[in-house]
This record gives C-alpha cells, sequence and structure tokens, in this order.
C-alpha cells in the first residue's frame, strides 16, 4: 500500500486508486463537476485540479498515486486556478438560478460561492443557446446551463447503453444532442441524468417549475415496483412549508421522487418506473369500510369479518407480496393457522414496460415476493379446497372471477375499484406512503421505508387489522 502525503497528512492509499479517491475517502474534498464515481474519466471540466510537489498542477481524477508523492489541495495556485476554471465556466452560463429547478442543490451555485465569488470578468454579451430542447417526453435540456460535463452521455453509453445522447459541434457552441435513431425516451433508466447532471441543464417535465427544493423534504423508502427494492427518497412539503391556501393537496402529495444510494441493491441508480411512483400510490383511494357496498364504520366492518373469520370451515387466504416483512409476520403469526394461505402476486407488468434486463429491472414486479414465499405457501396459482366457503383477498392483483362459487369474500385494498363494493366485508388499509416497514429483495436484502404522510382514521393499518381479526368473536354472523 503506497504512502502519499495530502496537505501534509500521511495517507496509506491502494495501488488501484486515484489521488481524487483517496482525497475524498480521507474526507478531504476536492471539487469536481465531471467525476462520477460510476463512471470513466472524462478529465474535461478541471475542477479537481490539485498541486503536487515537483510537478505543479494536474487534476486530480485521473492522477495514479505513487509512493511518497505530495499532494495540495489548496494551495493558492491551486485557488487562483479553480477560480479561473469557475470565471470560465461561467462565462456564458446563464444567471438562470432564481426559475432554475437546480437551485438549492447545484453544484456550480454551491463552487461559486465557496471557490470564486466574484461577477463575470466578460464584458461581452454570452453566447446564446436552446433553453426547453425536447430530449424526450420525460427530460428537458437547457443547453445554455449545461457546462458540458459529459455525465449524461457516459451515462447513457457506460450504464443504461442506451446510447441516446452525443455532442454536435465544437468550441463554445458544443451542444448536447440526442443520437438519431436512439431515443432516449426508450431509455427506462434515462431520468437518472436529471440527477446526474451537476447544473440546472436536464430537467425533469415531471416536477418541472414544481417547487423549490428548500420547500421539501425526503423520506427514505423502497420502490415496490419491482423485486429488486430499490431504495428511493420521496420528496414531499415540509411541514413548516404547508401550504394554507393555494394548492393544499401539495402537502400530501409526492413531488419528486429519487435515488438513495445503496450499494447492496441499486447502487445510486433506480429505473423510470421508480420516479412515478405518484401514478401508483396517488390512485384514487378507497376510505370507506363496506358490508356488500354498503358504508359501515371501520369498526363493524372489522367485528364482521371477525365473525365470519369465526365461523368459516375452510377458509383460504390470498396474501399479498405488497405487504411488509412485520405486516406478513403478524399475518402468520395471528392468522396463518386459520387460513391456507396462498402467496398473490399483486403486480403484473404493466403493457410497454420493460420486463427485465441485466441492470436493475425484475420481472416479478412486487417488492416483497421473497418475504411472502418464505412465509407461506406458494403453488403459483391458488387452488381452493372444494369446501372453501370464506377467502380473505389482501390486495390488488386477483381476478374475482376466479374467487370459489359459494365463498364469502373479504378484501383488503386501498384503491376505488369495483370489486370494493363486491365483498361481503371491504376493509380500506393504509398504503406505503402512510405507514413504516421492511421489505426482502429478492437477494434476501432487508430494506425500510418510512411514513410521509398520516392515514386517514377511516382507513387501517394491516398489521393492525390482522391483531383485530385475530381476536376472539363477539357473536355470530
Ligand atoms: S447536460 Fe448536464 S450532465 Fe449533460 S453534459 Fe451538460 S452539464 Fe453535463
Ligand atoms: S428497478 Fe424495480 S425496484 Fe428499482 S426503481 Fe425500477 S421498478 Fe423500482
Amino acid at each position: 500500500m503506497p504512502e502519499i502525503f495530502i496537505n501534509g497528512q500521511a495517507i496509506q492509499a491502494r495501488d488501484d486508486q486515484t489521488v481524487l479517491q483517496v482525497a475524498l475517502a480521507n474526507g478531504i474534498f476536492v471539487p469536481y463537476f465531471c467525476w462520477h464515481p460510476q463512471l470513466s474519466i472524462a478529465g474535461n471540466c478541471r475542477m479537481c485540479l490539485v498541486e503536487v510537489e515537483g510537478r505543479g498542477l494536474d487534476i486530480a481524477c485521473n492522477m495514479p498515486v505513487n509512493a511518497g508523492m505530495k499532494v495540495f489541495t489548496d494551495s493558492d495556485d491551486v485557488k487562483a486556478h479553480r477560480k479561473a476554471i469557475l470565471q470560465f465556466i461561467t462565462l456564458n452560463h446563464p444567471v438562470d438560478c432564481g426559475i432554475c429547478d437546480k437551485a438549492g442543490e447545484c453544484t456550480l451555485q454551491d463552487y461559486h460561492y465557496q471557490y470564486n465569488g466574484e461577477a463575470s470578468l466578460s464584458r461581452d454579451e454570452k453566447v446564446h443557446s436552446t433553453k426547453f430542447y425536447n430530449l424526450s417526453n420525460r427530460i428537458l435540456l437547457d443547453n445554455e446551463r449545461c457546462i458540458l460535463c459529459l455525465r449524461c452521455t457516459r451515462f447513457t453509453h457506460e450504464v443504461s447503453k442506451s446510447m441516446a445522447l452525443g455532442v454536435e459541434r465544437r468550441g463554445d457552441v458544443s451542444n448536447i444532442r440526442p443520437v438519431e435513431d436512439r431515443p432516449l425516451g426508450e431509455d427506462p433508466y434515462s431520468d437518472n441524468i436529471i440527477d446526474l447532471c451537476p447544473v440546472g441543464a436536464l430537467l425533469s417535465r415531471q416536477f418541472l417549475h414544481k417547487a423549490r427544493v428548500w420547500y421539501l423534504k425526503p423520506t427514505p423508502s423502497v420502490c415496490p415496483g419491482c423485486e429488486r427494492g430499490c431504495t428511493i427518497q420521496i420528496w414531499h412539503r415540509k411541514p413548516e412549508w404547508k401550504l394554507k391556501a393555494l394548492d393544499p393537496a401539495q402537502n400530501t402529495s409526492i413531488a419528486r421522487i429519487t435515488p438513495l444510494e445503496n450499494p447492496a441493491v441499486n447502487g445510486p441508480w433506480i429505473c423510470n418506473k421508480g420516479r412515478d411512483l405518484a401514478r401508483i400510490f396517488e390512485r384514487r383511494r378507497a376510505d370507506q369500510a363496506m358490508l356488500k357496498g354498503q358504508p359501515v364504520e371501520l369498526s363493524v366492518a372489522i367485528d364482521h369479518a371477525r365473525r365470519l373469520i369465526g365461523a368459516a370451515r375452510h377458509p383460504a387466504a390470498l396474501v399479498s407480496t405488497w405487504g411488509s416483512n412485520e405486516e406478513l409476520e403478524t399475518f402468520k403469526a395471528r392468522l396463518g393457522e386459520v387460513f391456507h394461505c396462498f402467496v398473490k402476486r399483486d403486480g403484473q407488468p404493466e403493457e410497454g414496460e420493460r420486463i427485465e434486463d441485466d441492470l436493475l429491472i425484475r420481472a416479478d414486479k412486487n417488492p416483497n415476493t421473497a418475504k411472502a414465499r418464505e412465509l407461506f405457501h406458494d403453488s403459483g396459482e391458488p387452488t381452493f379446497h372444494d369446501g372453501t366457503d370464506l377467502v380473505l383477498v389482501w390486495g390488488e392483483g386477483f381476478d374475482f372471477a376466479k374467487l370459489p362459487r359459494g365463498a364469502q369474500v373479504i378484501f383488503l385494498n386501498s384503491y376505488l375499484q369495483p370489486e370494493n363494493g363486491h365483498a361481503d366485508v371491504f376493509l380500506p388499509i393504509s398504503i406505503q406512503t402512510e405507514r413504516s416497514g421492511h421489505y426482502t429483495n429478492f437477494q434476501g436484502t432487508v430494506s425500510a421505508f418510512e411514513a410521509c404522510f398520516a392515514k386517514n382514521d377511516t382507513v387501517v393499518d394491516a398489521e393492525a387489522l390482522f391483531v383485530a381479526l385475530a381476536a376472539p368473536a363477539r357473536g355470530h354472523p
């Protein structure tokens, strides 16, 4: 292990590390735009210049370690060159911060204040370029804000492999452009370039001008879109910035979803389906308990369900693969002996969705099949006993036409669906964004999710419901 010195501090490095990697791994920050740990080295932004004794200035991202080398990350020469680079980058960069979605999390903004802080030296008109160029139905490109770090092009070449982006022309008229016949709209990982872009050049259409990021807070969660179970952050309005007028619905809605880096599961990436979870979670909710389609108090419906369970001779249950570990374990502990249980796949691939690939996306579109299979009998399609007289259906994805003739039905669901009214007992349950828990992914990795919003009082958490259903019945149905 070569020993190197950074700002006089002796550090044991690995032979395969660059000076930038050694510095960052040891808590010495060196600014950079184009470098990214998951992408190849481009070395084009020049922000990570450091000084090496006897060698002068060079970029740290592409500098192998050599035993005994003495590196300075904050010498006067380094500071002067960093400032000059920022002056160069901002020559043509517009001062859009007041309307730019990246403001508040923009690396250029941060570095400008930290390492430059002065007005532009140029008195010439800035070079203008395309604003709001339509890269795909999900992403807009502002070429004036682009600093040509090429993170986006490298991502499409090296990670998603869609090869959808390239650079056209040279010099101060260079532009990122889509590659002909390689539509970015068909890249299911395309939105990662929005996070990768160090400035506000790549904009999510979904999030465009929707909120300033400092009004939002992220809650750690897990994407239920497939059995990978990518860790994510669900961004929503901070309570202290709650809207009282305008559109109060924004206080309880998802503003955006970004990856939460997790080397054990998804690295720093997620697919676009994970970004679109509002489409799933913000469907019209079912919040009214019912008996044969007639509204009743939640407690009345629970009581009725409990009595049906107590009276059934051959009850069966379809357990949800969207249930958390805690809910599945509670069901198993409290009701597992009562019901003949089958594992139900709640989620199925949607039309046009990528089914599977070798990056993240898995064919099973449910987050917790692994835990459900560990706890319950999984024979694929449920085969009901001839005398099955009660079926508890937990969650979506089951065709009610396949229910055994004459069986009574207890249905637990969160969204408005025609089947809700057909059940003998309908019980509205909370969704993932209203409770905390864990999922186990197909590799056996357990990931936690936390509540973002409060649930409605007329809706019950499945875990509490299973405890209530297992309590002794008070009478006969
Ligand atoms: S659009 Fe963003 S990520 Fe792409 S080259 Fe420009 S600055 Fe870099
Ligand atoms: S790969 Fe699967 S778990 Fe990950 S973001 Fe996409 S749908 Fe969600």
